[in-house]
């Protein structure tokens, strides 16, 4: 068993887990707690610890998740959605692997993530 994080354990099925997508440096993985009909995370490989990490070191992979964030909203709910990134516990992030949750569906209401 690798010593991964639980994201990238299920990426390599060693542990359940539905992947979405799969790409080179990027994959997707539906979220086990949905907190919206549509709740996805967006995963670099790449083990960042958070979202200023990535920026400071390829701000290019960033675009690229900003940009799937799109696709998939257009692909699976109706093109509008909410990008969250946690950073730190105190902002309750859980998983120290950076990851964007993509949250759609009608969240005009929500107090969500
Ligand atoms: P955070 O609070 O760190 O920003 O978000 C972590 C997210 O990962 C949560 O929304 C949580 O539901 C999700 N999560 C935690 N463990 C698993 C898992 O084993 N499988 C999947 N698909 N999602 C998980």
């Amino acid at each position: 068993m690798s010593d991964g994080s639980i994201f990238t354990r299920i990426l390599k099925g060693e542990i359940p887990g539905e992947v979405v997508f799969e790409g080179e440096r990027l994959f997707v993985l539906r979220d086990v707690n949905p907190q919206a009909a549509l709740h996805l995370l967006i995963i670099p490989k790449r083990e960042y610890a958070d979202v200023v990490e990535l920026a400071a070191d390829d701000p290019a992979l960033l675009s690229e998740v900003v940009a799937l964030a799109q696709q998939l909203a257009d692909t699976h709910s109706d093109g509008h959605f909410r990008l969250i990134f946690n950073i730190g516990a105190n902002s309750g992030q859980t998983v120290p692997h950076l990851h964007a949750h993509v949250l759609s569906g009608d969240l005009k209401e929500a107090n969500l993530v």
